[in-house]
């Protein structure tokens, strides 16, 4: 449906290194192709310029690819292929010095980087050489800073010369120097939630831009993560027949993973990378914590770094049964299962840029425990400490004593310590048993509220006409 932009329509052109499903690694990604789907629909025109990577040769979405443009520069021939993936124009470059032919987006961190840098001048070329004049350059992380700097400085004033500079930090934790570099270059500057921007204020490569800077919360794709029509759930549901629905996934959870079906208790789920950012040391304590209540833990994730693998091995081996679950493997559909057989979604993150999983877990149903950081912090409230806070955030309103305003959806806690996620834990366990029917109204609240990009991508429009005023 095009809602129709209320002032002329807008040209955008991502420069990224990843965009959903076909070259994703992380978050990025998803923003990528999401942000890009959700302001066309409000009629605007997106397109994202790719490195075209050797493994999307095979990849089924790519047909239909054609020809769009042959530049002789850096040495090499660059080719230019397009088609449409997801509903949004991407044009595909490939140089013929063979750089992305490494099966894999991310490789070595210097390799990347000179790749990168060849990768976003050639992006500009083909701007300039084809005659493209977007509104807008959207650049993200550090992977695409440098196209910030070289377009003011060489291709400006050379011909292509509509464009203002958007860049976007997904995660501060890489590329800090580049990052603060594109800030530099860029005319606005965000991060992808209000309370990360908050906390990286301070921050050398983020604080001396700190006018043009904001933070715009990331959406969940709702088509994709949607219990009405989800292929890998039992019984589709919505908040109307969530209890139905989420007692069915449950019941297939537990056949899937070998967990009894007998115990009348809670289920709490991780869905995780294994790094030292995602609170490992609170995941494990949780394991512990969930079984000592009597109820069930399930925990989907990986580890890319062999001694923290080898650490969860050892808690699959002490826990590991018909109580507890341990998956150390990527798989999607499961993950599904989980977000919706779960009663509880735990991410106990040192620090999140968004996050999704918290957002997927309420669609599906289940209630978030979390520890309040970052994007964490913006998207989940306490429902014994938050009422005001998310009455203002949810329904817009100052009073959340009035009927139909109360707009907590979950359990967090502050430290980094055990205890503090005990605090958290234990009260939506407490909860579970003492009083399931607050407990199921709280799961049917979250259903109905709104974590797509309807909200983000407006604010998206706002920042790029505010960009192009200057
Ligand atoms: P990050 O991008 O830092 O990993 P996010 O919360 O932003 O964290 O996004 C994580 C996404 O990856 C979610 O969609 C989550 O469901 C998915 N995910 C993480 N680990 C796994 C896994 N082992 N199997 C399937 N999906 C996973």
């Amino acid at each position: 449906v095009t809602k129709g932009p209320k002032s002329p329509p807008l040209y955008i052109t991502h420069i990224a290194v990843e965009m959903a499903p076909i070259a994703k690694v992380g978050g990025l990604g998803d923003v990528v192709t999401a942000l890009s789907r959700a302001v066309q629909e409000h009629g605007h025109h997106a397109e994202i310029i790719l490195p075209r990577y050797d493994f999307l040769l095979s990849s089924p979405l790519l047909q239909g690819i054609t020809f769009e443009a042959e530049m002789d520069w850096g040495g090499c021939k660059n080719f230019v292929t397009t088609c449409v993936v997801e509903g949004v124009r991407v044009f595909f470059i490939e140089p013929s010095n063979g750089m992305f032919k490494v099966g894999q987006v991310y490789s070595q961190p210097h390799d990347d980087e000179v790749k990168f840098e060849f990768f976003c001048k050639a992006a500009l070329e083909f701007l300039l050489q084809t005659g493209r004049q977007p509104d807008i350059i959207h650049c993200h992380d550090w992977s695409s800073a440098s196209a910030a700097r070289a377009y003011w400085q060489d291709y400006h004033h050379y011909g292509l010369w509509k464009p203002k500079v958007v860049f976007t930090i997904h995660n501060l934790e890489f590329g800090a120097a580049a990052i603060g570099d594109a800030a530099m270059n860029a005319q606005k500057f965000t991060t992808v939630s209000p309370s990360y921007a908050f906390e990286v204020g301070g921050h050398p490569a983020v604080e001396p831009h700190s006018a043009k800077f904001s933070g715009i919360i990331n959406g969940i794709d709702t088509d994709i993560w949607d219990p009405l029509y989800d292929q890998f759930l039992p019984t589709p549901y919505s908040a109307e027949n969530a209890e139905e629905g989420k007692r069915d996934a449950k019941k297939a959870l537990r056949e899937r993973l070998g967990l009894r079906q007998d115990r009348d208790c809670p289920v709490v789920g991780v869905v995780s990378r294994l790094t030292t950012q995602k609170g490992i040391h609170l995941i494990k304590h949780a394991a512990y914590r969930t079984l000592d209540r009597g109820g069930q833990f399930v925990l989907l994730g990986s580890a890319p770094d062999p001694k923290i693998q080898a650490d969860f091995d050892e808690l699959a081996g002490q826990l590991g049964g018909d109580m507890g679950a341990f998956c150390y493997a990527y798989d999607e559909p499961l993950s599904h299962l989980i977000y919706a057989g779960c009663d509880v979604i735990l991410v106990p993150s040192m620090f999140e840029p968004c996050g999704l999983t918290q957002m997927i877990a309420m669609r599906y149903g289940s209630v978030p425990v979390v520890r309040q950081t970052g994007g964490l912090r913006d998207t989940v409230f306490d429902v014994d400490h938050d009422k005001a806070r998310a009455a203002w955030e949810i329904h817009g309103s100052d009073d959340h004593t009035k009927a139909g305003m109360d707009g907590t959806n979950g359990f967090s806690f502050e430290g980094t310590d055990e205890g503090s996620l005990d605090y958290a834990l234990n009260r939506a366990i407490d909860c579970w048993y003492n009083d399931i029917a607050f407990f199921r109204q709280l799961q049917s609240r979250n259903m109905t509220q709104d974590w797509s990009w309807n909200k983000p991508a407006l604010d998206y429009i706002e920042l790029y006409y505010s960009a192009i005023k200057g």
